[in-house]
């Protein structure tokens, strides 16, 4: 588990349905320490896809995928939405990501 912190960031984000066998927003992403620290395995990029995307595209460590991974697709803001279209009923503003974000830099070193 990622820090009790960094969980309670998790549970205010919407969660939606993506796209089957979609990697499409997976590359490099940051990671917290705890996050990082509580993966079982640990694996180098060796390009600018991440290394976690599973075999049929779909992510091998979804419950422990990092914060980043969990906002994108569901906030309004433009660099953050889905291509294909895919996001929760009502997504985050961008002053709430921003807020919940801010939180997350806060606590990288956890
Ligand atoms: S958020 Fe969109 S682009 Fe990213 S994996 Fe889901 S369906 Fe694919
Ligand atoms: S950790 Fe999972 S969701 Fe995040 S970029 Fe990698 S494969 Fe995609």
């Amino acid at each position: 588990m990622a820090h009790p912190k960094i969980e309670k960031l998790y549970k205010q984000i919407p969660s939606f349905e993506c796209k089957p066998g979609c990697a499409d927003c997976c590359g490099i992403v940051p990671w917290a320490r705890s996050e990082w620290d509580s993966l079982p395995e640990k694996k180098e990029a060796i390009s600018t896809d991440c290394p976690y995307i599973g075999k049929d595209d779909n992510c091998s460590i979804y419950e422990q995928r990092p914060y980043m991974c969990r906002l994108f697709g569901n906030c309004n803001d433009p660099m953050l939405r889905c291509p294909h279209g895919c996001g929760p009923e009502k997504p985050l503003s961008w002053q709430k990501a921003q807020k919940l974000t801010n939180k997350y830099h806060g606590l990288i070193d956890k």
